[in-house]
């Protein structure tokens, strides 16, 4: 193993929160829908903060890249989704071993355990139209190709993320600031699902170099 391939996981996920600030507007229009519209402020926020952190950090160490990222998120997003995504990537670095910065089945048991705190955290699940519902089947298809190359499973799991994000329009938000609006949340996507695709679809495309 080189170090080129080393920093590849802490390079891929700088250009991960970065495609994420750059979907500012997108993310922005979408919480216009069926929130309050800051999800695109506050996650642009946070995630310039998880980029001018993780970028500094020495790249063969993915535990401490993803522990700092979260944490970096947490202190500076605001809103619920500043708190799900922070824990989200705090814990995976918490439990994570060095490993899961090159191979898919420690990053899987990695993100498992930062996606079992955010339900903890937030009491909600699958189904109640959060960044879970595209979060539990990315990290499931992760889970899936433990044993491929790393660019194939990421690949996997960001068509699954974006597959339950679509899959989000038909639900009814019964939890966050959707749930106000019941039935007519139906036919617009969760924002916190649309993050979630952003950020997968990006690492998987860095880290396919
Ligand atoms: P707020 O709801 O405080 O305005 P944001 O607009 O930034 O915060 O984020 C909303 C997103 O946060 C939702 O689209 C959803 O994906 C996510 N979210 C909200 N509450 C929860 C929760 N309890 N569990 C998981 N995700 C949640
Ligand atoms: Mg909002």
């Amino acid at each position: 193993m080189t170090t080129t391939d080393k920093s590849l996981f802490r390079d891929a996920l700088v250009a991960a929160a970065e495609a994420v600030v750059a979907a500012k507007d997108i993310l922005t229009h979408a919480d216009q829908a069926i929130g309050d519209g800051d999800h695109g402020v506050g996650m642009a926020r946070g995630f310039r903060a998880f980029v001018d952190v993780v970028s500094k950090l020495d790249g063969s160490d993915p535990t401490a890249c993803l522990q700092a990222g979260g944490k970096a998120l947490m202190m500076t997003s605001g809103g619920a989704s500043g708190a799900i995504f922070g824990t989200f990537f705090q814990t995976s670095g918490k439990v994570a071993d060095q490993a899961a910065g090159t191979e898919p089945g420690p990053l899987a048991a990695a993100f498992g355990a930062g996606l079992a705190a955010v339900k903890e955290r937030g009491k909600a699940n699958a189904g109640d139209k959060t960044m879970i519902d595209a979060a539990e089947p990315a990290i499931a298809a992760l889970a899936a190709h433990a044993g491929e190359p790393m660019p194939a499973a990421l690949a996997a799991m960001a068509a699954a993320s974006r597959k339950g994000m679509e899959a989000t329009k038909d639900m009814v938000a019964t939890t966050g600031k959707a749930r106000a609006l019941g039935e007519r949340s139906l036919g617009h996507p969760d924002p916190g699902a649309m993050t979630f695709t952003i950020f997968c679809e990006a690492l998987a495309t860095k880290m396919a170099g």
